[in-house]
């Protein structure tokens, strides 16, 4: 174990909910819930007592400006006052294009945030508002324009693939038009339609594309940004030179993080707990000690086997790869010399074609 430490702050507010979201989020809050929330994870963070080295924290949800840019910026300073942050900690704020304003990141990146995560989603202002996005392609670049106006040298963006009425060459023109925005680090999801979303309801009427014109636009995707000086450093993430996300590669490292809020998850101290997804209930048991010991105490220890799978499965994720036990190498060179990766001192490390099937990488070095 190092001695470094990520921290994870989960903001569960939303304008509205989207068609497709089956995250812990909640439409329409009163501020007097949000001030009560942020007096919650204000109140976590201080019972946190740890001498770790904090590398990265991030701000993800939900949308992290609902709780208000001036307490997002409180819980900046208050981390950074209580903790040792390292050299270059990645502070970042994943914002919706239509709920901040160049003030608010100007406000973000004094109070030291240096990390903008864009949820620019599509440039087809048609398929945005068909999924129940709030903003449109010019909100998100004028979002992207601003955070760069006001001193922000890392952004990223995120983009659905698979969407309804997508085609391979309207998907393609949604990461030309990302790209040609200058932004630093794109990551692209393809649309997962979970049960009790609307657009699960309506899944019958709407014309999604089939598995392989959803292949195609990963593999356009893959195609157009490292042919463009992005590096695909991870199954859903490509980053120029430099720009990889250092929250998300301790992730996928399996290194350590806290989860603060309502709904999030934390790699503890060896163990792997979450909090419940229920803002009242985590206002309610925050005001006295450390809300996660409840869970700690309980949450069972990993063991070593379960330890090693994770490793190789989260270490297949990036292209720094991972080091397989010796009962995996023949399985491991066959799929190098099948052009998924490469093999060298008993690291597996995947490329782009690899990615694509790397869960049957993952059946095949796991045995
Ligand atoms: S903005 Fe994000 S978290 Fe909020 S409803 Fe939409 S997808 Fe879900």
């Amino acid at each position: 174990m190092t001695n470094n430490l990520s921290l994870y702050y989960h903001v569960p507010f939303c304008v509205k909910k989207c068609d497709y979201c089956a995250f812990y989020s909640l439409p329409n809050q009163d501020d007097s819930v949000k001030e009560e929330y942020f007096n919650a994870l204000y109140r976590q963070t201080e019972f946190l007592k740890t001498d770790r080295t904090i590398t990265s924290v991030y701000f993800g949800g939900g949308t992290p400006p609902l709780l208000k840019v001036d307490r997002l910026c409180k819980l900046i300073d208050l981390i950074k006052s209580r903790f040792t942050m390292s050299e270059n900690c990645e502070i970042t704020v994943e914002v919706n294009p239509k709920t901040v304003d160049r003030n608010d990141l100007l406000m973000l990146k004094n109070a030291g945030a240096n990390r903008i995560s864009v949820g620019v989603q599509s440039s087809d202002d048609r398929i945005l508002a068909s999924i129940g996005r709030i903003h449109n392609f010019g909100d998100a670049v004028k979002c992207i324009k601003d955070a760069r106006s006001v001193g922000f040298d890392n952004i990223s963006a995120d983009l659905i693939f698979a969407l309804p009425d997508q085609t391979v060459d309207g998907f393609a023109k949604s990461v030309y038009d990302i790209m040609s925005t200058n932004v630093d680090h794109i990551s692209a999801y393809s649309l997962q339609i979970e049960e009790g979303t609307p657009i699960y309801e309506r899944r019958e009427s709407l014309n999604f594309p089939d598995e392989e014109s959803e292949e195609s636009q990963y593999g356009a995707l893959c195609e157009i940004l490292t042919k463009n000086g992005f590096s695909h450093y991870e199954i859903s993430s490509f980053a120029r030179d430099g720009f990889e996300s250092k929250h998300n590669l301790n992730y996928w490292a399996r290194g350590e993080y806290f989860g603060f809020g309502a709904g999030a998850h934390s790699f503890y101290m060896g163990k792997r707990f979450s909090t419940p997804c229920d803002v009242m209930r985590y206002i309610q048991l925050s005001g006295t000690s450390l809300f996660a010991p409840t869970d700690f105490d309980s949450a069972l220890p990993i063991t070593e086997t379960e330890a090693e799978e994770e490793r190789i499965m989260l270490g297949l994720r990036t292209n720094r790869g991972v080091l397989l036990p010796v009962h995996a190498h023949e399985n491991a060179r066959r799929i190098a010399d099948l052009g998924y990766g490469i093999f060298k001192d008993g690291v597996l490390a995947l490329n782009s074609k690899g990615f694509r099937v790397s869960n049957q990488v993952i059946s095949m070095v796991l045995v």
